[in-house]
């Protein structure tokens, strides 16, 4: 018999009560952004997704997978011959030297990679740093496996980390740091001496770092540099990193870890058991994706830099103050011209100048009670980014 709507109510309120961890992750800010973009007509510079075709070769490699039958579960740490080729990237782009059968695991996205490394650091009620503004998915990632979150506020332009910075924040508590570089949503590239000064900071404290590399290939200025090669950090690095951004395949959720054998096999325990690997037939496809030339990341950097140049003066122009990205495809700027609250600033452009952005709250503690920020994302084409400036102008009664 089917229970009646009233008899459903009270079941529901009998039953026991849901995890805190569930009730701890709260809806992300960014989907209710493209919600309000969606009501408004706005352009959708609020997503960090691009709105533009994945390479040829890709979509070829991925149906040609497909057609050849490589429908099954594969190998979970990941296919040899791609971690074979993630080997010899690591050492041309990263200059490190790692092992692909001990050292490298594919991971449904850097997403899930995130997870396997908190979830191999971390117990409940343990302390890990995050860098302020940072990429909105590290909260609820620390909820989920209990860790209490430590913040050190950067400030722009140039996001600056000094030793008189981590003495407040580095305490024998501590036991992870994540690390963005080039960091979502500031756009901040860590150069060598301010990684050199945090390694040494982790190697006084005994602390791992989880460094976040899904941006190494958009660099305008300065150089990518991975953690995981500086003296001392091999054991108490993960590095993660992944194919959407690099290769434009945000939906294909392939990922990678390389860390220390003994940090990678507590990692595969889990993944083999909370996904069991990612998608074959497209990590067949991410073979092809390794084997294109310098040239594909010579016109993929030229490309963001093209488009961050386009929309950069725009938003200077209707005074937001930008600060210029050195990485990553993202614009951090003030909300305050717009409105005392960034949520309000948010709405408004979204509302008026048909424009959506990020409002500065998806990517600050909780606890904050305001804050003056506003993201835009340009992983758009090009047409997309000159209607976006002409709105914006437009809204600001700015000729361009
Ligand atoms: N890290 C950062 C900083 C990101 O901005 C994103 C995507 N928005 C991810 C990780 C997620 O990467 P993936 O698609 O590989 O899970």
């Amino acid at each position: 018999m089917a229970l009646s709507s009233d008899s459903a109510v009270s079941l529901e309120a009998a039953l026991p009560l849901l995890s805190l961890r569930s009730q701890a992750i709260q809806e992300s800010q960014i989907r209710e952004a493209s919600r309000y973009c969606q009501k408004f007509g706005a352009l959708n510079l609020a997503q960090g997704l691009p709105d533009f075709a994945a390479p040829e070769a890709l979509k070829a490699a991925a149906c040609a997978a497909i057609r050849e039958d490589h429908n099954q579960y594969c190998d979970p740490w990941g296919l040899e011959a791609l971690r074979v080729a993630l080997a010899e990237k690591l050492q041309r782009d990263n200059g490190l030297t790692v092992d692909p059968e001990t050292q490298i695991t594919v991971s449904c996205g850097a997403t899930e990679g995130l997870n396997l490394a908190l979830m191999a650091l971390l117990n409940p009620g343990d302390e890990v740093l995050i860098f302020e503004p940072f990429y909105e998915n590290y909260l609820p990632n620390l909820a989920t496996v209990g860790a209490v979150p430590r913040f050190l506020e950067l400030s722009p332009p140039e996001w600056a980390v000094t030793s008189e910075m981590l003495d407040q924040v580095f305490s024998d508590q501590l036991k992870v740091v994540i690390l963005n570089t080039p960091a979502n949503p500031t756009g901040k590239v860590w150069n060598r001496a301010e990684l050199e000064l945090l390694a040494q900071y982790c190697q006084k404290y005994n602390v791992y770092v989880v460094t976040d590399e899904i941006y190494e290939s958009i660099v305008y200025e300065g150089e990518h540099i991975s953690l995981l090669g500086l003296p001392g950090m091999q054991d108490r690095t993960v590095l993660v990193n992944g194919f959407s951004k690099t290769f434009c395949v945000t939906g294909w959720r392939l990922g990678y870890t390389v860390a220390s054998p003994k940090l990678t096999a507590a990692m595969r325990r889990i993944h083999d058991f909370l996904t069991i690997c990612a998608p074959a037939p497209l990590q067949h496809a991410a073979l092809a994706a390794l084997a294109l030339g310098t040239d594909y990341y010579q016109q993929l950097a030229a490309d963001y830099r093209r488009k961050r140049d386009l929309l950069f003066p725009v938003l200077q122009k209707i005074g937001l103050n930008p600060v210029l990205p050195a990485g990553a495809y993202y614009i951090w700027t003030d909300s305050s011209p717009l409105a005392a609250e960034a949520n309000t600033a948010a709405y408004r452009l979204a509302q008026e100048a048909r424009v959506a952005a990020v409002p500065g709250y998806c990517f600050v503690r909780p606890q904050r009670s305001t804050v003056n920020g506003l993201r835009f994302c340009f992983a758009k084409q090009d047409s997309t980014l000159t209607e976006a400036s002409e709105r914006l102008l437009q809204f600001a009664g700015v000729s361009s």
